[in-house]
């Protein structure tokens, strides 16, 4: 099955039970100046769920885009080095609003798992909340899950909002891809191996903790969960990782060619396949690349996978020529994406041109560091130079150093942009540049005219 015919089946089957079909909301999360991106399905029903929003249905299903880059869950170290985070992904996803609860969720999901998709029962593997007897009684005494394939875990399985507000106990199904692959099931001492992969978390809303931290029971419970596409995807296709996956083979494949590399098992490019879905999917959303919040962390990812580009011996701008294939891919499901291509293209080309003047310096600057380290840490005055004469953010050399083995000073970087901070603020007194307040990230980052002249650039570029 094609990532396009489960997206398919998955929604078929939850609007023949009564789900209204929800269109994917955008990336940035609309009215919600706390979080980074929308990073779940939940994301555009978060009013819903608390009671201030209501919507003519209790039931719906949706293939949320999502990205995971920032913020609380940051997937970003991830990518590259396990079988099952991207940045950019599409979380598939049930939800009652005060309507059914645990029973149905759960038959629902293992029907769909066996019935649809027809996995074979004995590679499925559960987890519920140590405290919540009535879900692992479902699954062991309606559904026939083996008590040997149900573990009861902790903070892995409760899931909250917030520090207040609804809450709750969770269910995770994860598949066994075999003992081919390192990894202890769920709960077990090696369980960090990618043997055993999460695909489906359910949901259980059904406490209200309010500020002492007391939970109380909500008067109608209700059901969110989330199932990865990608994931889904390679356990239909009989491939361990996601980057096999129809979808990504493509992707891996032009991005070869766009690199010159003729090896197509380099890590590399698995991170730019990765990356550029993320990108031309904020930029479809209306994020562009800055110095600040969400900008920065597009131009992050941007100057990340040019970075690997680079590594595999790519020196001319590729990474844009990859939007056409993607929308060959995406193009379909995403119609944004196909209309908006070719402003993406510019957009990435213009920063990956503008990255290109320092990354040559700065990786020699970087390599020569690297090589006369004498110890296992690179120092915060490297790191800062890095990232205020080349561009380097925080992150690209960390990802650089990881390869090498070697740690980062952080604190003597912070150090660096606090002395740095104290330098401007001195100047401004003067009347010269502006410093904001703190990012999203929580880091400070120079910005002012530099954003609005990025802004100002980028209109101009497409109005060309
Ligand atoms: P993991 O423990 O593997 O990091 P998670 O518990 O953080 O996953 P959830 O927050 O429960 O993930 O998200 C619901 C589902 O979305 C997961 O079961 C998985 O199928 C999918 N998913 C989560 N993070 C990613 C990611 N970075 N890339 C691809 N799919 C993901
Ligand atoms: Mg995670
Ligand atoms: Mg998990
Ligand atoms: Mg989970």
């Amino acid at each position: 099955m094609k990532s396009a015919e489960i997206r398919k089946a998955f929604l078929n089957f939850f609007e023949e039970r009564g789900h209204t079909l929800v269109p994917s909301s955008s990336l940035v999360p609309e009215n919600d100046p706390t979080l980074l991106f929308t990073n779940a399905g939940m994301v555009p029903f978060k009013e819903v769920f608390l009671g201030r929003d209501q919507r003519p249905y209790v039931r719906a299903t949706s293939a949320q885009r999502c990205v995971r880059a920032g913020g609380k869950h940051n997937d970003l170290d991830n990518v590259g080095y396990t079988a099952r985070h991207h940045t950019f992904f599409e979380m598939l996803g049930n939800f009652s609003f005060g309507d059914y609860f645990k029973r149905e969720a759960i038959q629902y999901a293992w029907r769909f798992l066996t019935e649809v998709l027809g996995l074979p029962a004995e590679k499925l593997w559960v987890t519920v909340h140590h405290s919540d007897d009535e879900a692992a009684d479902i699954w062991i005494n309606e559904i026939g899950v083996p008590a040997e394939r149900l573990a009861r875990l902790d903070e892995d399985n409760f899931w909250q909002m917030g520090d207040t507000g609804p809450c709750g106990p969770c269910s995770e199904v994860f598949y066994d891809h075999g003992p081919d692959v390192f990894g202890g099931p769920p709960g077990s001492a090696d369980e960090d191996g990618d043997r055993y992969i999460e695909i489906w978390n359910l949901v259980f809303m059904q406490y209200d903790r309010d500020s002492d931290g007391t939970l109380h029971p909500l008067p109608s419970p209700s059901i969110d969960t989330g199932m990865g596409l990608e994931r889904m995807a390679a356990v239909a296709q009989g491939v361990h990782s996601n980057y096999e996956i129809d979808l990504f083979v493509n992707l891996i494949k032009a991005a070869a060619r766009a690199t010159g590399q003729s090896d197509p098992d380099q890590p590399s490019l698995r991170v730019i396949a990765d990356h550029i879905r993320s990108c031309a999917f904020l930029i479809v959303d209306g994020v562009l690349p800055s110095n600040e919040g969400r900008g920065y962390v597009l131009r992050r990812i941007i100057r990340r996978a040019v970075r690997h580009g680079h590594k595999l011996g790519a020196r001319d701008p590729f990474f844009h020529k990859l939007v056409a294939d993607l929308d060959v891919e995406m193009g379909e499901a995403y119609p944004a994406l196909r209309e908006r291509a070719g402003q993406i293209e510019k957009i990435l080309l213009r920063e990956e041109e503008q990255f290109a003047r320092t990354l040559d310096h700065g990786m020699r600057l970087l390599d020569e560091a690297l090589n006369a380290l004498s110890g296992d840490t690179l120092d915060g005055e490297t790191i800062f130079k890095l990232y205020d004469t080349y561009g380097f953010p925080f992150d690209l050399t960390a990802d650089i150093a990881r390869e090498r083995g070697v740690a980062l000073d952080e604190a003597g970087f912070e150090r660096e942009l606090e002395a740095q901070r104290e330098r401007a603020r001195a100047a401004s007194r003067f009347g010269a540049d502006q410093v904001s307040e703190l990012n999203l990230e929580g880091r400070t980052e120079f910005t002012g005219y530099d954003r609005l002249r990025d802004e100002a650039d980028i209109v101009a570029l497409l109005d060309e």
